[in-house]
């Protein structure tokens, strides 16, 4: 292919990605689509600068803008989330989680996080599983306990796990709350004074509740007892892919010293620009639209169960927060259930159920689905379109009908819903390829 093709191709691949989501139903639960506005200032000449170092402090010339723009967002996610200090540098959720340990830890210490298959995060994982805290960070990493059946943190068995460590000399240095299968806020309050008193910090990974959080319908980590907490500002919150972390007074110097020089040297400044306009944005509209995005996960897991879906957690209601797990074992497996669903143009993903493992199932093809309607809900969609949702996804996975034909019903379902909700101006549809050459 010459340079030119290439060029051309590239283009034509995009706008092809553009038309297929503008067709599709989007319920991964790690994404979201951010406003014409925030798109706006992601195309910026920001992205072609570097910032180094705090606001005013910078050892770069040209700032004297963006520093003004980082001070608003800073100031705007204090706002957020009632907190003292708010570090906007990290790239990425990631990258926020790296901040934390490089503050926190030192390699060899012991941390404590969930399991991949029990919701946990790659980044909280054992060296190895090549896991960043493990294999990048040097951390000893142990296991907080879930309880299957309520989904969530184990507060007994956590408490006997960490008096173990406590008992062989090896007490934890760090526990990190939060995770990726996240469908009820974790027992920070029941743990935090053991923790403490161990002398362990709490940390709180928010990469996808930030905006549950942030509109005030999930936990409030910094009141409960967390120290620190580290997000992603593109999962619920509805900004652009970057991260962020929080934390109070007595830690600034420790976090700003973890991510420059330590981990940032250009923050992506056109990210960060889109950040702050998602932030005054969320300001704005983010109590309503997360209460929306709540009501919507708990009415399409309603409606999968009707349908004969095993969705989890049935006995608490499915779900507080966007995410549901299904248990798909009598339909399939997770990869094949996630590979048939895209070709009716219906985005979900796979995901490992806590038991998976020791029943020998393996990451490709795990046991279950995982849904997020945070996207759905920003397209404007609400009650009576999750049960449209639940329709079509029956029809695919139970009832197994031709996937062209739930397709054709899917693409005409999604005409309807094209525009942004929940910002200022939707000037522009959601997924509109727009052109600047
Ligand atoms: C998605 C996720 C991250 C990583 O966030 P990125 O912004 O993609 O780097 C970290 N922790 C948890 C629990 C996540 O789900």
């Amino acid at each position: 292919m010459s340079a030119h093709t290439s060029y051309n191709r590239t283009f034509q691949l995009i706008q092809e990605h553009h038309r297929w989501f503008q067709e599709s139903i989007p319920l991964i639960a790690s994404e979201n689509v951010s406003s014409p506005a925030v798109r706006e200032a992601l195309a910026s000449d920001f992205g072609h600068r570097y910032a180094e170092g705090w606001p005013g402090e910078r050892v770069y010339a040209g700032c004297s803008f963006i520093d003004q723009v980082e001070l608003l967002c800073i100031d705007l996610m204090k706002k957020l989330f009632n907190a003292e200090f708010v570090d906007v540098r990290p790239i990425s959720g990631v990258v926020a989680n790296l901040v934390v340990y490089t503050a926190f830890t030192e390699p060899g210490d012991v941390m404590m996080a969930l399991s991949i298959p029990c919701g946990g995060h790659i980044t909280t994982g054992k060296k190895r599983l090549g896991g960043t805290a493990g294999a990048v960070s040097g951390l000893d990493v142990r296991y907080l306990a879930l309880d299957y059946k309520e989904l969530n943190i184990d507060v007994d068995k956590t408490k006997k796990r960490m008096k173990k460590l406590v008992d062989e000399g090896t007490p934890p240095k760090l526990a990190i709350f939060g995770a990726s299968v996240f469908p009820f806020p974790h027992p920070i309050r029941e743990l935090a004074e053991v923790f403490h008193n161990v002398g362990a910090r709490i940390g709180y990974d928010a990469a996808h509740v930030a905006g549950l959080i942030a509109g005030g319908t999930f936990q409030d980590p910094l009141r409960e007892g967390a120290d620190v907490v580290s997000l992603s500002t593109h999962k619920t919150l509805f900004g652009p892919q970057h991260g962020g972390v929080l934390s109070w007074n007595k830690d600034a110097n420790i976090i700003k010293r973890a991510t420059f020089p330590g981990m940032v040297s250009n923050h992506h400044l056109h990210a960060l620009a889109g950040v702050t306009v998602a932030c005054a944005e969320f300001l704005e509209f983010g109590e309503q639209y997360a209460q929306q995005v709540i009501m919507n996960a708990k009415e399409l897991a309603q409606a999968l169960y009707e349908r004969g879906l095993k969705v989890l957690a049935e006995h608490k209601g499915f779900t507080e927060s966007h995410i549901i797990l299904v248990d798909i074992t009598k339909q399939g497996d997770g990869g094949k259930i996630e590979e048939v669903l895209e070709k009716a143009n219906i985005i979900i993903n796979r995901n490992l159920l806590p038991w998976d493992i020791k029943e020998g199932r393996h990451f490709m093809h795990p046991g279950g689905i995982r849904l997020g309607t945070s996207e759905v809900t920003r397209l404007g969609m609400k009650k009576s379109e999750m049960h449209e949702i639940a329709d079509f996804i029956k029809r695919v996975v139970i009832d197994k009908e031709d996937l062209n034909k739930v397709k054709k019903d899917v693409v005409e379902f999604r005409k309807d819903y094209q525009d942004v909700h929940y910002c200022f101006e939707d000037t522009a549809e959601a997924y509109k390829y727009v052109k600047i050459r």
